[in-house]
This record gives structure tokens, sequence and C-alpha cells, in this order.
């Protein structure tokens, strides 16, 4: 294996720091903008170079994958496993791209991913191909239909291939042949037609379709100030912790309280493999990249848009930033912000219709012009709207959003900072080597070292529950991506939040997991949280990555982490004042604060009646009834918030259940081989 490029980079670099005091002099420097003029003047840097380096398409790859397809002693999804990877590095103009196609439409269409196979069918016959493999594929068209039901246009497609059969030059025999085998499905759809209105609807046979579409909306509508929050939520600003989101009413729990698409973000190494690029849906059948063979899509639409506003401007040099284990997900995704920058400075200056008209093809023209407005999109006068202000009009989509995040600059080491500015001058020299041009570079390279040091505390992970063989209890989450969420990044910590964060495609969905009242703050959790670290820890962590020091009521009040947890005794509340009145229901007979008699038995079957629905709920959400299990959750957190002392095991555990059921709703990945 050799080195990667940045690494030797940065390797160098750190030598040549050693002489000259350069490190100290770098030290006492002020600015973004003076660290990247200080790192840019070096040698190494001044006249370093950025050659492509991108997975390139390989007729022999191609080949090789197609060859192990054809052995036919594979299961279905070994073998699209391998037209997967024939298609992915199949060269623009191979000639097996059309078969490739073809035949794992035939792969899908017995796996019953029938949408999917219609589309693999569509791609191929964009080519011209022998007459029988086109009536083959129309063929396979009209049982697509078939099988999903869709009788209309199954009939349309099947007597549209008869036409085709008896205008074309095969002989008779051959001609009769193909006839024959359509006839009767034919004589069976004309059927269904005529006994249409008399049928019952059928369920959806197509697997392609089988997941929960809908995004949950805002809770009580979007917020007119901050548009992907719910109008629930306010920003306020404190001194201690600076913006702070807060509920402007009382807040249920499963409320959704932010749904965000990202500014930037993008998918990890592994991912891209079988993820697509743009929305970062798990895909089946993916398409690839006219130009490198290390990511991927779901179809023409997202490819498209990725090719548009982003992927032309890393796809010449993106193995340089992936195969470097120390820039990966975290560069790509700062690079990314700038060009998202950029490519939304075009759009505003109605820049919109030229991007339209590109072809995801000719990646590699139009890139030049296309980067003109980049000074323009990273200085405008936005950029002056000062952190300590409530933001007006808070915009996901707008770069001041995500420029105004916290860098914490001033608490990192100099070491900290060196490796950032390297990184920014790294990735700033592969963005000139693609649009050929070296204006603005200071400001561009600053820009850069900006994020790289937002990013460390403001990127959030994208997620996916993987569920082997629809084994939903040993189900688990993994990471995909890293993103950028202005709004989602509003949120302060607290090592026992009062939100949970999910991803639904690349969005991030934020709903309530405890009873949020009026004039509380929503609390995030940015990764040491009570239950798994203890308070030391979570110290440790939150000062080394995110620099302050932690007063949130776990901290404060030392609460036990799950395994202590597991063997303390549960303290009750009253019904009535909502005040603590001990672990013992027979101690007292009256609220020894608001002198309300308590009803000890009557608490005690309710719990009973409420446990046993909760248990009933917990089997049934392993069979797969999320929707269904979900409602029993939320209403037995709710009566638990209200009989507990919080953190008690119950509803911990509950609301482990419930953050289960909405990862089942977000990105699942099903394991069927
Ligand atoms: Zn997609
Ligand atoms: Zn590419
Ligand atoms: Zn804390
Ligand atoms: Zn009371």
């Amino acid at each position: 294996m050799t080195v990667p490029e940045f690494d030797k980079l940065l390797k160098a670099i750190m030598e040549d720091v050693k002489v000259d005091a350069a490190l100290s002099k770098f030290e006492r420097l002020k600015t973004d903008n003076d660290r990247i003029n200080f790192i840019l003047s070096f040698p190494r840097f001044k006249h370093l170079k950025i050659s492509e380096k991108r997975c390139e398409k390989c007729d022999k790859k191609c080949e090789k994958m197609k060859n192990s397809a054809e052995d036919t002693s594979k299961n279905h999804w070994e073998v699209l496993k391998y037209y997967n990877e024939a298609i992915k590095f199949a060269p623009s103009h191979s000639n097996y791209t059309p078969f490739l196609y073809a035949s794992r439409s035939g792969v899908l269409y017995s796996l019953q991913f029938f949408s999917l196979a219609l589309k693999d069918i569509a791609r191929s016959l964009n080519y011209s191909l022998p007459i029988k493999t086109t009536i083959n594929l129309q063929v396979m068209r009209g049982s697509c239909y078939f099988s999903m039901e869709k009788w209309c246009q199954a009939e349309s497609t099947f007597l549209g291939v008869i036409d085709i059969i008896r205008s074309s030059s095969l002989n008779n025999v051959e001609k009769v042949k193909f006839t024959g085998e359509i006839l009767p499905k034919l004589k069976y759809v004309k059927e269904k037609l005529h006994n249409k209105d008399k049928e019952q609807p059928k369920p959806n046979h197509d697997k392609s379709l089988r997941s929960i579409a809908d995004f949950p909306s805002l809770y009580n509508g979007p917020n007119t100030n901050i548009p992907a929050a719910s109008s629930a939520l306010k920003c306020n600003w404190t001194p201690e912790k600076g913006r702070g989101l807060f509920a402007n009413q009382d807040i249920k729990i499963g409320s959704v309280v932010i749904v965000e698409k990202p500014f930037a973000w993008t998918s990890s190494k592994e991912a891209m493999l079988d993820h697509c690029l743009h929305c970062c849906k798990y895909t089946i059948a993916p398409i690839p990249c006219p130009g490198c063979s290390s990511v991927c899509f779901c179809d023409e639409e997202c490819r498209e848009k990725a090719m548009n506003q982003y992927h032309i401007f890393e796809c010449p040099i993106l193995d340089h930033i992936l195969e470097s284990k120390d820039l990966s997900c975290m560069g790509l995704l700062v690079y990314r912000i700038i060009i998202t920058a950029n490519t939304q400075a075009i759009t505003r200056s109605e820049m919109a219709t030229v991007l339209h008209k590109t072809e995801a093809n000719e990646n590699n023209t139009s890139v030049e012009s296309k980067l003109n407005f980049i000074s323009e999109s990273l200085s405008c006068d936005e950029t002056e709207q000062s952190l300590n202000s409530i933001p007006v009009n808070f915009s996901s989509e707008s770069y001041v959003s995500v420029y105004n995040q916290v860098t914490n600059t001033d608490r990192r080491t100099a070491s900290d900072l060196l490796k950032r500015t390297v990184t920014a001058c790294f990735l700033l020299r592969c963005l000139q080597s693609v649009v050929g041009d070296n204006k603005d570079e200071i400001l561009v390279g600053s820009r850069l070292l900006t994020h790289l040091q937002s990013c460390a505390c403001n990127a959030y992970q994208i997620s996916e529950q993987i569920v082997p063989q629809g084994d939903i209890k040993n189900s688990k989450e993994a990471e995909i991506g890293g993103a950028v969420y202005p709004t989602v990044s509003l949120c302060n910590h607290s090592c026992s939040p009062n939100v949970v964060r999910h991803s639904k495609g690349r969005y991030c969905i934020v709903r309530a997991i405890r009873i949020i009242k009026k004039g509380e703050e929503i609390l995030d959790n940015y990764g040491p949280h009570f239950l798994a670290n203890t308070q030391s820890e979570r110290q440790i962590q939150l000062q080394s990555q995110y620099f302050f020091k932690c007063h949130c009521e776990a901290c404060s009040e030392n609460w036990p982490t799950s395994n202590h947890l597991k063997i303390t005794k549960s303290t009750y509340l009253c019904g009535n004042c909502s005040k603590c009145i001990g672990s013992s229901l027979t101690v007292f007979k009256k609220c020894p604060h608001c002198k309300k008699k308590l009803n000890s038995k009557g608490f005690d079957l309710v719990l009973q009646d409420l446990n046993k629905t909760y248990k009933e709920a917990l089997t049934d959400l392993l069979q797969g009834n999320i929707l269904q299990s979900l409602e029993i959750f939320l209403n037995y957190a709710e009566n638990l918030e209200r009989m507990y002392v919080f953190p008690n095991m119950p509803l911990v555990s509950c609301q482990q259940a419930i953050s289960l059921c909405w990862s089942l709703l977000g990105n699942v990945r099903n394991m069927t081989n």
C-alpha cells in the first residue's frame, strides 16, 4: 500500500515546523487568513499540484464481475452483487452496459423488486439492442406490471411486444414461440380488466416500495423564524450557553420538534459503495458515476442533482480525500460546505437555468465557469451577523447559518490548529486542481479552515438501522455518513437529553423523548450520555471535544449509570403536586407536601395494567408492528414521567424502545442475504 499523499504532506510539514521556531511563529498568528498564508508560503505547498486520483473505470474488472455473475450456481443476491460491481466498473462507452442492465433486471424480477427491474429495463432499452433482447425485455416489462397487478400497463406492454414481434425479421417459428409465451398472460390481463370493478384492491407485491416513505410533520407546524423547527420552539440567547432552543409551550413525548435537510453532507467511504451519494439511502440496484467507481446513486434524478451540485468538483480528486484516514469523511464534508456555498450563490444569481441544462455526462467540461462566484458566496455581508444574537429568518440552506457556527479557535492548541491548517491547504489545492483557478485562495483556504474547526463540534452522523434477516431484536445502528444541520446545531447539550435525533435519508428528525414543559430548554446529546458514561468520563470528553464544562441535571446530581440504575429503587411522585414521596407507597397515607390522600392500591393497579400492555407491545414490536407498539410506548412513557422521579429504569427502558421504533421508521437496511 502506498502512503496517501495527504499523510506524506502532513508528516513533512510537521518536520518542517520543528526548525527555525516555525511552530511558535505559527502559534502567534491571530486569524485563519494568517494561518493559511503562513502554511501556503512553505515551498511544499507553494508549488503543490494535485494530480487526479479517482477509482477508475476498468474493462477487465467489469468483465470479471460479469463472468462471476453468469456463473449460475450462485444465489440471486450474490448474482446481483456481481452485476452491481460490473455496472460500477464499466467504462462509459462499454458495450456491456446495456446487457448488464438487462441481466440485472432479470435478477431483480426474480427477487420481486419489480419497480427496480422496470428501471433497469428502461436503461437497457435506451441502447440499440438485438431484436430478441428487446423482445425479452419488453416481455419482462409486461410481466413486472403483471406481478404488480397494474393491468392497464401490462396490457399495453404485451400488445406492444406482439406488434414488435409481428413487424420483426424473425422467422415464423420464432414469432409463434414468442407470441405463444405472451398470449396466456395477455388473456389473463384482459379478464382482470374486464372484472376490475368487482374486485377488492390487493396488497402491493413490489418489494422495492416496502418502506414507510412519509416524513413526520412538525409539531404545531413550522416556526416562522426557523422553518426547520416546530412553532412550539423559540431561540433564546443566554450569557452562559449562547444560543439555545426553548419550548414556548408544553411538548408531549413523541412530538417532532425539528425536521432538517442538511446544508452539506457526505456518506462515509464504506457507505458510498451501496448508498446513494445524494439521498443516502441504501440501494439494492445502484447506477454509477460516469467519472469514477467510488460512488453510486439510487436513480438518474439523484445522480443529476449530485453531479451538478457538488460531485463534479470532487470526482477527479476523490481518492486523495478518501484514502487518508485523517481526512476522509470530515475532510469531504468541509470541502462540500464550500462547494455548496458556491453552488447556492450561483443559484441565487439566477444561474439555476444554466445548471439545469448541464448533463451529468458532461461533468468535466463546465466546472471552471461554475466556480466564478466563490468569492462572493463566501464573503457576502450577511456573514457579519453575530453569533451572539438571536437569529432572524434562520435558514438551513443559507451559508451564513453554517459560517456562524462556533469554532473554539482560542481554545485549540497550536498543533491542533496546525494540523487543521495543513488539511485546509490540501483541500484548497484539491479544489484548485479541479477548477484550474487559484483566485481568492486565502479566502477559500481560511473558510475551509474555519469549517474544519466548527465541524469538529457541529457535524452530526447520519445513521442507519441494520436489521439482520428481519430480526429486530438484534438490529443495530450503523454510521453511514456525516452532515451539517444548522438548526439542530442550535440545541445545547445535556447528558440526559429531552430529545433524540434520527436520520431519514439525509434528513435529521428530532423528537421529544421526555415531557418538555413551557420555558424548558431543548437539550440534545452530543455523545457522552449519563447511562453509558460516568460523570467524570463525560466531563473529560466534553471538555476535549467541545470545550465546555457540563452543568446538566445528570452531572450536577451525579446520576447513576445504567448498571447502577438497574439496582436502584424508583422514587414515586405525588399524582397531585408532582413532588417526590419516596420509594415506598405504603409509608404515607397523605402526600407530605400537598396533604392530598394517596391511593396506593389504585396506583399499583394502574401501574400493573400499564406494565402488562407495555410488555405485550414489546413482543409486538419484535414482530414488526412498529406504529402500533410506538403508540403504546409513548403513552406508557407519559404515565411513567408523572409517576416516578427521573431517572428510573422503567422509563429509561421505554425510551430505548421508543428510540428503536423511530430508528425503524428512518433509514433501515434489511440484511436479506
Ligand atoms: Zn438517491
Ligand atoms: Zn465520480
Ligand atoms: Zn452533563
Ligand atoms: Zn402532593
